[in-house]
């Protein structure tokens, strides 16, 4: 009876977190050698950061290492931050110049966007980053 009880609760504890409120994360973009994507905040907090594969993809990117990064999630009860799917609009956003950005990448040769890195679709060859200004 008690370990029914018990059992009982998790449900409601997960749909718990799942309801936290969403929150937003800003700092510094660092990397830790082969291990998760960092922010590092104002003050020299560090928070770890996940999310879906393309997120991580772009987080992951060399090229965006050391810019000042805003993203949308949510604190799991590990400390981490677990930002929204990748499809989410502002999820990802960049801060530079007192300005905000989008992720994007782009190939010249094809005139091809995209928003994940990697090569091409058509060309094959390797896109370019491509800050594009996030309007609200
Ligand atoms: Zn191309």
């Amino acid at each position: 009876m008690l370990r029914r009880s018990v059992l009982g609760w998790w449900p409601l504890a997960l749909l718990g977190w799942a309801r936290a409120a969403e929150a937003r994360l800003r700092g510094k973009l660092v990397r830790r050698q082969g291990g998760a994507p960092v922010l590092e905040a104002p003050g020299g907090r560090t928070v770890e950061v996940d999310g879906d594969g393309e997120t991580l993809a772009v987080l992951n990117d060399p090229r965006v290492a050391g810019l000042e990064f805003d993203v949308a999630g949510r604190y799991s009860p590990s400390g981490r931050f677990l930002i929204l799917p990748f499809t989410t609009r502002g999820a990802v956003l960049v801060h530079k110049d007192g300005r905000r950005f989008t992720v994007t990448y782009w190939c010249e040769v094809c005139a091809i966007r995209t928003y994940t890195p990697g090569k091409c679709m058509c060309c094959q060859e390797e896109t370019e980053l491509s800050l594009q200004e996030f309007t609200p």
